[in-house]
């Protein structure tokens, strides 16, 4: 980067001229539109001059990198043209490291990108979540235990690097960012993954390296975008693991898959509308030898799938009864012929989608 290259302090910019009146310490030049700044401009508390945003008022990228910063004040907020804000590696984290009313103000409306990577943060801040414009945020190797449902509200985010944090789980809503390409959630503590998550179309990089996941959801097969997903460092099961936790299907739900299966005919004026939404609800299974449905009441199991021939990847499976389980699941352990015949299919299907699985 142009402003990374130009070192500590203006961009190599002709003659920088010293500003009238202010009194600063430092060459400035008021039309400067990238700028590094270094240590030695903070104040004894940690903090940015107070006249920044009104020296630079054209600034549009913004380096204030390992420079000991515990807050980012409301010296940044008039910075309407600022798009890219880099604060890695500083003491951000503490109550008020971001100034209030970032959201509506001149900058909250302009920034795109903004990288807090490598601070104190242990929740994501109140103030970004209502920057809808931006597309990349980074808050890598913090100290989040948490994604807040309210993430959603950044809703035009490409890119979202969680990466090195103390996360947990993964809320549904992360699903509802229509945008996201990029995610990276490698190096938390992430036991299992949202079947949501299947909803997120443009995804093409999905990183889950070391973490605690032992299986995915089978909907991961509907990113049809995914180009790469990185799965080394998880204990991902390594033999079937049998669910014997299974509801037996209710009348209706016996009822509606009679009517799915056996194609019985029916137009709207032959049923209520809670039935004919019911029975749009039909799940296929997905056990190749069936053909069968269910709604409600369904046998989760852990199935092994090949990607591209090399790598099988744990994916959760929802079939309709203990029956129609693989007899490997009756078997209880490793995995055995029956299975992968099983997964040829879904192989074919996978291996057309994923380019790129990244297990070792
Ligand atoms: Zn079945």
């Amino acid at each position: 980067m142009a402003a990374e290259e130009a070192g500590p302090g203006l961009e190599p910019e002709p003659e920088p001229e010293q500003a009238e009146g202010g009194g600063q310490p430092f060459p400035v030049r008021p039309s400067s539109r990238r700028l590094v700044v270094p240590a030695s401009w903070l104040s004894p508390s940690g903090s940015l001059p107070p006249e920044l945003g009104a020296w630079f008022p054209r600034l549009e990228e913004l380096d204030v990198s390992g420079a000991g910063l515990s807050a980012l004040g409301p010296e940044l907020l008039g910075l309407g043209r600022l798009h890219t804000l880099l604060a890695k590696n500083n003491r951000l984290g503490g109550a008020g490291s971001l100034p209030k009313g970032l959201a509506g103000s001149p900058l909250g409306l302009a920034l795109r990108t903004l990288n807090l990577s490598g601070n104190r943060f242990a929740q994501l801040p109140e103030p970004l979540l209502g920057l809808r414009g931006l597309r990349s945020l980074s808050l890598g190797s913090n100290r989040l235990q948490s994604i807040p449902a309210a993430i959603q509200g950044l809703s035009s985010l490409e890119f979202l690097y969680l990466g090195g944090n103390f996360i947990t789980s993964v809320p549904p809503e992360l699903a509802n960012l229509p945008s996201l390409s990029y995610l990276v959630l490698c190096d938390n503590k992430i036991q299992s993954i949202p079947p949501q998550l299947a909803q997120l179309h443009s995804l093409r990089s999905l990183s889950l390296h070391n973490n605690l996941l032992t299986y995915l959801p089978r909907e991961i097969l509907n990113l049809v975008h995914l180009e790469e997903l990185s799965l080394r460092g998880n204990p991902l099961v390594v033999r079937f693991v049998r669910d014997l936790t299974y509801n037996p299907p209710s009348l209706q739900e016996l009822a509606g898959r009679t009517i799915k299966t056996r194609n019985v005919p029916y137009v709207p004026n032959d049923l209520p509308g809670n039935l004919l939404r019911y029975l749009s609800l039909a799940s296929n299974c997905p056990n190749p030898k069936c053909g069968g449905v269910y709604f409600d009441s369904c046998v989760r199991q852990i199935k092994f799938v090949d990607f591209c021939g090399k790598y099988r990847v744990p994916l959760m499976h929802y079939l309709c009864s203990p029956e129609c389980s693989s007899p490997c699941s009756s078997a209880s352990q490793s995995s055995n012929s029956q299975s992968e015949s099983d997964s040829e299919d879904e192989a074919i299907v996978a291996a057309r989608r994923m380019q790129k699985v990244l297990l070792g």
